[in-house]
């Protein structure tokens, strides 16, 4: 069965970055379960494995434009620190902000006596990803499925 959309695909994967580094991998935990086609995977991941079928294994190099978009300087400010009166703010926290744009999550990248510098890009936003796909399942989606949009267990839906 070759994949297309409205298949359940069930992979296994190790995502790194262009140095080697590893940032996830399923391998040795549950392997992944999405409906093709839902925009559930980044979209150069999504793109790759239409056609594939069970038991195929690739690697797939996914542009920063096809993963989580280059980095926007703009999404970088300083922030007064008086902002952060009373708490304990340190590089590498992270938190839930409030901007213009909406809520999103931003992360302290540095800080002096009078700023800190916040990050809203998403952390792995401006790299490409290399990702080590095994393709371990592929079936057609229920009809349940496609109507909430999501993959059911063996139990069915437990959202
Ligand atoms: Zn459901």
């Amino acid at each position: 069965m070759r994949i297309a959309d409205n298949h359940v695909v069930t992979i296994h994967y190790t995502v790194k970055t262009n140095d080697g580094e590893e940032i996830d991998s399923s391998v040795g935990q549950a392997p992944l379960s999405f409906i093709q086609g839902s925009h559930y995977m980044i979209a150069g991941l999504e793109e790759a494995i239409y056609d594939k079928q069970a038991g195929d294994k690739f690697t797939v190099n996914v542009p920063a434009e096809k993963a989580y978009g280059e980095r926007l300087e703009n999404l970088v400010q300083d922030v007064p620190s008086s902002m952060f009166e009373g708490m304990d703010v340190e590089v590498g926290m992270s938190f839930r902000a409030t901007t213009d744009d909406g809520e999103q999550s931003v992360i302290i990248i540095d800080k002096t006596d009078d700023a800190v510098t916040v990050d809203g890009n998403h952390p792995l936003a401006g790299l490409s990803l290399i990702f080590d796909v095994s393709i371990e399942d592929v079936r057609t989606a229920t009809e349940e499925e496609l109507a909430h949009g999501h993959v059911h267990g063996p139990e069915g839906c437990t959202h």
